[in-house]
């Protein structure tokens, strides 16, 4: 690295920040990556590796091995604790480092909406560690309910109980459905089927609100083939880690309480002193800049951009697409040029429902069921990161479609994990 050359901070190696520090490779920078973890995970996936599905380092891959190529690229390990833009510094576990330009790409966390009792036993799907715990968790779940007595308790064990009805809580739902019955045929012949109860309780008056009406009533049904009971106009209250409470007073025992109602901006916005939106993003001028600060810029779930259309969404392609401009723009500030405004195109919507069915919508075009679930396939497999990931993830996935073996049924530890998958550096935090 030249010390002449500006230097430029990429705070976050996920959709967003990867595409930004991929398209600065040819500008005349320097560029640090920093992310807490030494991998870029594909979260659209993660539900798979929460249910066995998949192991993680199939959606994980090294940020290393990405970035080998790139000369002018550096990546640094570490926790981010704050962003000063006024003095140009990251400040981070490891020290500080000084930038002449920022981009923040660090991505969205769960919101729980304050509820502290929910946040303490729910499981969220967020980061691998999290889908691993939640793997786990259903695997215990299975050991308990084969060693209770009591059938009500049984049952119990073998409720899961699924909080909001969009993308996440629709994947969750129909894959926990698909494999708990499945897994339970082969390796449980002692528990009926019929004990299993997979509730997706979402608070509006359908599932996937954001697709056409449509597209929610045949992911409805379909989730309604594997055996997912949705409940809509559902509000949650509490759960204590064996029951769930409801608005109006229904109590329903439930060993488990996926959280999937809420995602607010990680925390590393509140530290750049300028006001946030409501769920913590910070607003950006259509250059993607800071109004306050012109060299810094942000980008992903961590931003808030409004156009004619509405706010820009929290998803993939409009991170990954703003990852691309606020590089490009940066470049163009360097070279005293002038910036371009964010443009978004919006690729389309899509939820998978279980093994043989998803819906997909697209410029007018509405698939659903295996059509719907092939295309899912095809364009979730071209954006992972990688040709290996690609080929691996396929081959396991056509392999499951044909036997039907979840790809590691066993209860593992988080460190475990770690051990077998290399990718893996958290420790574990609730068992
Ligand atoms: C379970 C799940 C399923 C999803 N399914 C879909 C889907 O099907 N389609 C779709 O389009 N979108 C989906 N999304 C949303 C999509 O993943 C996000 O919109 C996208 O990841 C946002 O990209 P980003 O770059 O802003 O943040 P992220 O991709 O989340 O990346 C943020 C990065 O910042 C790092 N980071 C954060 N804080 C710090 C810190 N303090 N210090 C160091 N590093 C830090 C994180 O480790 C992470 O690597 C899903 C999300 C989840 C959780």
């Amino acid at each position: 690295m030249s010390p002449a050359r500006p230097r430029v901070v990429v705070v976050g190696a996920g959709f967003g920040g990867l595409r930004a520090a991929r398209a600065l490779a040819k500008a005349p920078v320097d560029v640090v990556l920093v992310d807490r973890h030494n991998y870029h995970l594909f979260q659209p996936l993660l539900y798979q590796v929460s249910v066995a599905a998949l192991p993680p380092s199939e959606i994980a891959y090294p940020v290393r091995s990405i970035f080998r190529r790139q000369g002018n690229l550096a990546f640094r390990i570490a926790e981010v604790l704050r962003i000063d833009p006024v003095r140009k510094v990251v400040v981070t576990d490891g020290g500080e480092i000084p930038f002449d330009y920022a981009i923040l790409a660090s991505g969205s966390a769960t919101n729980f909406f304050g509820n502290d009792a929910i946040a303490k036993v729910a499981f969220d799907l967020k980061d691998l560690p999290g889908a691993l715990r939640l793997r786990n968790h259903l695997i215990r779940r299975f050991e308990a309910a084969i060693a209770a007595a009591d059938p009500a308790e049984r049952r119990a064990f073998l409720t899961i109980a699924i909080a909001g009805g969009g993308p996440t809580g629709v994947e969750v739902g129909g894959a926990v459905s698909e494999l708990l019955r499945r897994l339970l045929r082969r390796d449980y012949p002692a528990i009926p089927a019929s004990d299993v109860t997979v509730l997706l309780l979402e608070g509006g008056p359908r599932v996937l609100s954001m697709f056409p009406e449509s597209l929610s009533r045949a992911a409805e049904r379909s989730l309604a083939k594997l055996g997912v009971e949705v409940r809509t106009g559902t509000i949650v209250e509490s759960y204590d880690g064996t029951t769930v409470r409801l608005r109006g007073g229904e109590a329903i025992p439930a060993g488990t309480l996926v959280w999937a109602a809420g995602v607010k901006a990680s925390p590393l916005p509140g530290t750049l002193g300028v006001p946030l939106d409501r769920s913590g993003r910070v607003p950006v001028l259509p250059t993607l800049q800071m109004r306050e600060f012109p060299h810094v810029f942000v980008v992903g779930d961590a931003a808030h951009l409004e156009t004619p259309q509405g706010p820009v969404p929290a998803l993939a392609p409009p991170a990954m697409q703003m990852g691309t401009t606020a590089a490009k723009n940066l470049a163009r500030l360097v070279a005293g040029e002038p910036l371009k405004p964010f443009v978004y195109k919006d690729p389309g919507v899509m939820a998978t429902i279980g093994r043989k069915a998803a819906v997909v919508a697209i410029h007018g075009l509405k698939l659903t069921g295996f059509p719907a679930w092939l295309f899912w396939l095809f364009v979730h497999l071209m954006q992972l990161v990688g040709f290996r990931n690609r080929v691996v993830v396929f081959v396991d996935w056509a392999f499951q479609y044909v036997f039907y073996r979840p790809a590691s049924p066993i209860i593992l530890s988080i460190e475990e994990d770690a051990l077998q998958n290399k990718v893996l550096d958290e420790p574990a935090r609730r068992m």
